[in-house]
């Protein structure tokens, strides 16, 4: 049974935190003219049937002959209700943001991921020029694009050069700073181009991160704490931790250059584009720099900041609730290896700002990061 394997396919992938964190990436089905896809804001570790939407292929294949308005929020917009008037009868949930990019895709089973060793490399300066070398005619890179229907027409009509160049549909579709798409008709076929890509990846990862954690001074966590449940609210999630690979890092902003801005989509969503820098000080000042910086922070870019780096001390991540600031985290470590991995590829390459600032104002992203807390 199909579906059967895509549960599996879509739990085991989304189960290994090697490839997959929170609600981040998407599978999809394709049979009898209609593709079942991973629904926004599922977790794929735990997906079952109720996890998909069905979509009905037809109605999405006319998506691309649509003349949609030039103004991105209205063409986005537009494409969106489209997208949700091509889901059968019957389906209330909301699709992934990545639908569109799996519909084209001729393969009847796809699995999008952002493996933080794939991510060290499309976050890179040297990532496409390893990826054309290592992989040939087998990758399609493309560069950073605003995610949504602009990402997939972008995406397909790179494709369809390629197809009318007589080459075949890429096995692998590596998007910088974001991850990558591949499938098989069958689940052995996914499993071999994973395997081969993480393969290649390896034999060129020489410096890996040092993720080791490190006790906290619970003196300076209780301070920290507190003065996070003054700037959240009471029921504020607090998580602080010591990773040894980031002990240089947090002597000041500049050190901490590596994770100081995004480096894709999942970690603006999840930990936020920029942290809050916090210098050391006595309890009172380091209150004292918390509260008021929350505060600048929301007042400049209209929400809170959801990673601290604190001074000599270490990095809190944080939010509303628990669920939120243990997302943080997580998506945090992330950030630590996919920049310490992209020194493999020639070093970091952020995500451009303005590519940030459409991130951080997309109706859609908020809607993820509304639907995982
Ligand atoms: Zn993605």
């Amino acid at each position: 049974m199909s579906m059967t394997e895509l549960i599996e396919v879509t739990r085991r992938y989304g189960g290994n935190p090697d490839y997959v964190l929170a609600g981040g990436g998407n599978t999809s089905l394709k049979q009898k003219g209609v593709m079942y896809v991973k629904a926004s804001g599922t977790t794929m570790g735990e997906i079952d049937e109720t996890g998909f939407v069905q979509m009905d292929q037809a109605r999405l294949d006319r998506l691309w002959t649509v003349d949609y308005p030039v103004d991105q929020e209205e063409r986005e917009e537009r494409a969106l209700e489209d997208l949700m008037k091509a889901r059968l009868e019957g389906e209330t949930a909301r699709p992934s943001v990545e639908t569109l990019l799996h519909c084209f895709v001729p393969f009847k089973y796809v699995v999008h991921t952002h493996p933080a060793m794939v991510n060290g490399m499309t976050c890179s300066r040297r990532g496409q020029a390893w990826a054309e070398k290592e992989l040939g005619d087998r990758v399609l890179w493309i560069p950073v694009v605003n995610p949504g229907y602009i990402l997939a027409k972008y995406v397909k009509d790179r494709v369809d050069e390629r197809l009318a160049a007589g080459k075949k549909f890429p096995d692998f579709i590596m998007l910088q700073n974001h991850g990558v798409f591949t499938g098989g008709d069958t689940i052995e076929d996914v499993d071999q181009r994973y395997q081969f890509l993480m393969g290649k990846l390896e034999e060129s990862i020489l410096i890996t991160p040092d993720m080791a954690e490190e006790p906290v001074d619970m003196t300076v966590s209780d301070v920290l704490k507190s003065a996070v449940q003054k700037a959240y609210g009471k029921d504020a999630g607090f998580e602080f931790m010591n990773i040894r690979q980031c002990r240089d890092w947090l002597k000041s902003p500049e050190d901490a250059a590596l994770v100081f801005t995004a480096l894709t989509p999942d970690h603006i969503v999840y930990m936020g584009h920029e942290p809050l820098w916090i210098p050391e000080g006595d309890d009172e000042a380091m209150t004292e720099s918390l509260v008021q910086g929350v505060g600048a922070y929301e007042a400049k870019y209209g929400k809170k900041p959801k990673t601290l780096l604190v001074q000599n001390q270490g990095i809190v991540s944080c939010g509303v609730n628990s669920k939120e600031a243990s997302l943080s985290g997580i998506l945090f470590r992330d950030a630590v290896k996919v920049a310490v991995l992209s020194e493999n590829f020639g070093g970091i390459q952020f995500m451009p700002q303005d590519k940030i600032d459409f991130i951080n104002t997309w109706e859609v992203e908020k809607y993820r990061a509304q639907k995982s807390i």
